[in-house]
């Protein structure tokens, strides 16, 4: 490209995990040619790990879909958008609003995130709009909504390093969220008084910088924190000014703490770990005030992770460890924009900016804010199918037309080959993709070429509620399109095209911005309504949006520089501003063992690759790490299964099979084993973890059990 400048350097984001790491790209003639770290991103400050730094490695349009396909057949744009708003209409018009439906991603742009959200809800009237972030996160908003009236993550980055104490519970952050490790691992070597405690069924990377280990039994984590309470309640460690002051339900979730045997040597015992350590890590969190509970997909992909949540935060709350440097419980998600899709209303229990279908007002709200009002249908009254309930509502037929973005439930939800027949007979499949290489296309009537990372402009949120530019530094290949564009230029041909009407992101976010702020003004201490509020970033132009450096909501006239660390004066976004101390059962995994099928299945990510590899895969030097997927288990495990090292193994659950190589480790328990997610038919058709798991949720956030399977190992 002769007309391109010679040399220029472009700040984005990292598109891979929930840290959300600054990049800066370097262009030379118009080719990506090296990336490194943004210095002055706050959330890494220069640091990126393998899969970041391989980025400009995942490029090109090698296995890019270039062109809208209907029916199997390439069409143009005007043909294909056409064909998507007819159908969508026929459907709707004969089977109601509630039968057409959209599953989103935290891949998503907010912006995307926003009008699509505004479509489906606001235009076509249905509530089923839900988002891959439900498989994610969903426990761990539900968590912060119980106890804090509000989807807030109280903390930021710079907590990890002024702790005193960090626990990692459920994460293995040395591999899912590598940049934020580095981070904690120079922080305690800059503080030897610093002290991290690694709780977690696998002795994973992390356990590195552990100065405890906690191995206990997959599942028993609330059992675990219900007892740290019991044990602070009862060594008079509880902080009973700040309950008193700022929460509610002390009395209640202590109670139900103490139903069940809650002695040091009880608790060890259900979670099967040594009493000792245990008191150890107890007389640690007690002891210091500075403490940081750091939890990801280990707590929330369960059938009881809300609870999880909620059993972490009341112990933060009991201690008054929150709302100060250092200090707080601290949900770290997985997905590039799994906040911004929470920010928009891109669950199926929310409707928009934050509210949800029960905030009083909100439904009146948002019609008059979107002008839907004169609209027939109006906006739905009340939550949409979650993920895993609305694929079992494409099974009955109740939903018939399915628009599905960036994502791959064929291979990412529980019980994948019930979701693959739900597919296959649902008579509207629509598939906005980047990529050749993904199964859910098989699926597909209609294929829509979107553009991807470097080609896409807009915003993100990070895990500490930082928003950050992703900048389009390369145009889309072949006739790919932006989401947000895809998605209005739909809206035009279902007859709304004034109230999409966007020409360039930076309106749509501006238009997000204000429906946070709107009819949101600050309550006599001057607290806004609503927690989630940017309006401080209304009427942004194209170019102040295209500078927009990364910041922290809320942004508002009060703090307009955004805002680091929530609840710092001790009020919550609850009515009365006090927080809620949530009483917590603990429960088994609903997948349960048996005779057929005996251990305990986990699955998760591993350190060089992301989601289904579509991206991660295209760069060698990634696959280098693990080149195949692979099952580990523990020696005893392997002898009595009369499975060995490197040789092939399957896994059989209730849902389906796994066959990959075996490696025999001591960093797994005895009765449990570990399998990747990432591979799909695309790779191998024989290793996809969501054969493995079955449906079952939890009961609050709809958030799939995939840390819990049950299954058996045989030798293949
Ligand atoms: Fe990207 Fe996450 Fe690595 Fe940062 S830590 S470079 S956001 S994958």
């Amino acid at each position: 490209n002769d007309s391109a400048p010679m040399s220029r350097q472009v700040k984005t984001t990292c598109p891979y995990c929930g840290v959300g790491c600054g990049v800066t790209a370097t262009l030379e003639k118009g080719t990506l040619n090296a990336l490194e770290g943004d210095r002055q991103h706050p959330a890494n400050y220069g640091r990126l790990c393998v899969k970041g730094s391989s980025l400009h490695e995942t490029l090109g349009q090698r296995g890019r879909l270039l062109r809208p396909r209907v029916d199997g057949v390439e069409v143009d744009w005007d043909t294909a958008l056409k064909a998507v708003a007819e159908r969508l209409t026929a459907i709707r018009s004969q089977q109601g609003n509630e039968s057409v439906a959209a599953y989103l991603s935290g891949q998503l742009l907010t912006e995307d995130y926003y009008v699509a959200n505004k479509l489906f809800k606001g235009f076509l009237g249905t509530p089923h709009l839900d988002t891959n972030s439900r498989l994610c996160m969903a426990s761990a908003v539900a968590g912060y909504k119980r106890a804090f009236g509000a989807d807030a993550v109280p903390c930021c980055y710079e907590d990890l390093e002024e702790a005193e104490l960090v626990v990692l519970v459920g994460s293995n952050l040395a591999w899912n969220h590598p940049v934020l490790y580095q981070r904690l691992k120079v922080a305690k070597t800059r503080n030897p008084l610093m002290r991290v405690v690694v709780i977690d069924p696998r002795v994973t990377d992390s356990c590195e910088i552990a100065d405890l280990y906690l191995g206990l039994k997959p599942g028993s984590d609330a059992c675990l924190f219900n007892g740290l309470l019991s044990w602070m309640a009862a060594r008079g460690k509880l902080d009973e000014v700040y309950l008193t002051r700022h929460t509610q339900g002390l009395e209640e979730t202590l109670a139900a703490a103490r139903e069940e045997e809650c002695s040091v040597a009880a608790v060890a015992a259900d979670c099967d770990l040594d009493p000792e350590r245990l008191e150890t890590f107890y007389y640690w969190f007690t002891s210091q005030l500075h403490v940081v509970t750091l939890y990801s997909q280990g707590i929330n992909q369960s059938s009881s992770g809300t609870d999880k949540c909620n059993a972490i935060i009341n112990c933060h709350l009991a201690g008054g460890k929150l709302g100060l440097p250092g200090a707080g419980p601290f949900s770290i998600t997985g997905q590039p924009n799994a906040m911004g899709g929470r920010e928009v209303g891109g669950l199926a229990n929310q409707l928009a900016a934050h509210m949800d279908y029960h905030t009083p007002g909100a439904i009146d709200r948002v019609t008059r804010f979107w002008a839907t009002d004169n609209l027939t249908p109006t906006l739905p009254n009340g939550p949409g199918h979650k993920a895993v309930e609305l694929f079992a509502a494409i099974e009955r037929g109740e939903v018939r037309a399915l628009w599905v973005m960036a994502t791959n439930p064929a291979v990412s939800l529980p019980d994948a080959a019930r979701v693959r027949a739900a597919l296959a007979r649902c008579p509207l499949v629509i598939v906005s993709e980047c990529v050749t290489n993904t199964d859910l296309l098989d699926y597909a009537d209609i294929v829509l070429p979107a553009s991807s990372w470097s080609e896409k402009d807009g915003t993100v949120t990070n895990s500490e509620r930082c928003i950050s530019r992703q900048r389009g530094l390369l145009p889309p290949p072949g006739e790919a399109r932006h989401d947000w564009w895809i998605i209005c230029e739909v809206a035009k041909r279902l007859g709304y095209g004034e109230a999409f009407a966007y020409a360039h992101p930076a309106e749509i976010f501006d238009e997000h911005a204000r429906l946070s702020g709107f009819e949101n003004a600050s309550d006599s201490t001057g607290t806004c309504k609503r927690l989630f509020d940017i309006s401080g970033l209304v009427g942004l132009d194209r170019d102040a949006f295209d500078a927009l450096a990364p910041i922290q909501w809320p942004v508002t006239a009060r703090a307009p520089q955004g805002t680091a660390r929530l609840f710092e004066d001790g009020r919550f976004a609850t009515d009365d501003g006090l927080a809620r101390l949530v009483p917590v059962r603990p429960r088994a995994p609903e997948q349960r063992l048996s005779a057929a099928r005996p251990l305990r299945l986990n699955t998760g990510r591993i350190r060089d690759q992301w989601h289904t590899m579509t991206r991660t895969a295209r760069a060698p030097r990634l696959m280098n790490h693990r080149a195949e997927p692979f099952i580990e288990v523990h020696p005893d495990d392997a002898l009595a299964c009369g499975v060995a090292d490197k040789r092939l193994a399957v896994l059989t659950g209730e849902a389906g099979e796994y066959r990959a190589r075996v490696r025999v480790t001591n960093a797994q328990r005895c009765g449990e084993v570990f399998v990747p997610m990432h591979w799909s038919d695309c790779f191998t058709r024989q290793a996809r973890s969501g054969a493995l798991i079955t449906g079952h949720t939890d009961p609050l956030s709809g958030q799939p059990e995939s840390k819990h399977g049950a299954v058996a190992l045989a030798p293949l």
